[in-house]
């Protein structure tokens, strides 16, 4: 039986002197599930995350519904129930105080715990990322940025939130810091029982540590479902184009790349119809003139008006199963009657 959602997103815009770049994103996080946020820088996905903390920037609306197991998230809500993990460790934490202070700031104004037991409990969530409690004297900067990230993950996850919101938390680091940081907000989500949206361009920290992904393009979501569905078999083509910009498995280059064409439409300026249509070799006139809808198909959510279940798209052509994206559109997918 599916669990009612720990994160509940209804509708949210977010935009800027009345031009939305969030423009009507609707999705669920479910308890103890990892969802990633994917897609191009601009695509909206980090303002997106920031904005179910309330940490937009200054003068943007937020319009829509964002529910924390059923409730509003509220100002109050933000470090104690859902927190962040940013993508730069130095704008989290404070540079005039050393970490377990402030990881026992954190404990004493949201739990009220005495000084004594909050440093204790602080010494244990650094030690819990791998930083001994003889470190938690020391300031950011005497730490490397891996350790630093560690640090944020720990005062993050200090007062057991029940959601988790990364934005790009390994951006900066070397790639085996990388996979052994994520590893560690997966390890500590898991032991707290928080769920996590993990906010990133990689396609492959998607594959190796969410559940379900959405794929964000021009503000909303091109596609939504679980990982292994949609990275084995793309139904938008949006998504089948940023797979195909992937090395192959085997880590060697793929022979004629298929680059994604074009760029995103800057804000504002979405094209009329589908924000897609000028990038998309399967666009058809439909196309340019409605926007597609997200609707399920095949295991998840897709917002294109031709994606259909792949063994009903055209019977005639087995590769028409999926997308064949940048390569020759000779099996196209049989145009459904209601386009
Ligand atoms: S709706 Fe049309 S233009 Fe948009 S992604 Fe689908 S096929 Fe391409």
């Amino acid at each position: 039986m599916r669990s009612d959602p720990v994160l509940s997103v209804r509708g949210l815009r977010v935009g800027f002197d009345g031009v939305d770049v969030v423009r009507g994103v609707s999705f669920d996080v479910l308890p103890g599930e990892v969802l990633a946020l994917v897609g191009e820088s601009g695509a909206g996905k980090s303002l997106t995350a920031r904005a179910l903390l309330g940490m937009v920037p200054r003068g943007a609306s937020v319009e829509g519904e964002v529910l924390l197991n059923g409730a509003p998230v509220t100002p109050a809500d933000w470090g104690r129930r859902i927190a962040l993990v940013p993508q730069d460790s130095l704008s989290a934490l404070s540079p005039v105080h050393p970490v377990g202070e402030q990881l026992s700031l954190a404990l004493r104004s949201v739990q009220g715990l005495s000084r004594r037991e909050a440093r204790r409990r602080a010494e244990a969530a650094l030690e819990a990322v791998g930083i001994p409690a003889a470190k938690s004297r020391c300031h950011p900067h005497e730490f490397s940025g891996g350790m630093r990230q560690r640090a944020v993950l720990a005062m993050a996850l200090v007062n057991e939130p029940e959601l988790v919101v990364a934005d790009e938390p390994t951006t900066a680091l070397d790639p085996e810091t990388q996979e052994k940081v994520l590893g560690l907000l997966r390890e500590r989500c898991s032991a707290t029982s928080a769920s996590l949206v993990l906010v990133t361009h990689d396609i492959e920290v998607v594959r190796a540590h969410a559940g379900r992904m959405a794929v964000v393009y021009a503000g909303l979501l091109a596609e939504y479902g679980p990982v292994e569905r949609v990275l084995t078999r793309p139904l938008a083509p949006y998504t089948a184009g940023l797979l195909a910009s992937l090395p192959a498995v085997d880590g060697t280059p793929r022979t004629r790349l298929p680059a994604l064409p074009g760029r995103p439409p800057a804000p504002g300026e979405p094209p009329t119809g589908c924000a897609f249509a000028p990038r998309c070799p399967h666009a058809v006139d439909h196309c340019r003139t409605r926007a597609p809808e997200p609707r399920p198909v095949d295991g998840r959510e897709v917002a294109c008006h031709l994606a259909t279940v792949p063994e009903t798209v055209n019977p005639r052509c087995p590769t028409s199963a999926t997308w064949s994206y940048g390569r020759e559109a000779a099996c196209r997918p049989t145009v459904p009657e209601t386009v």
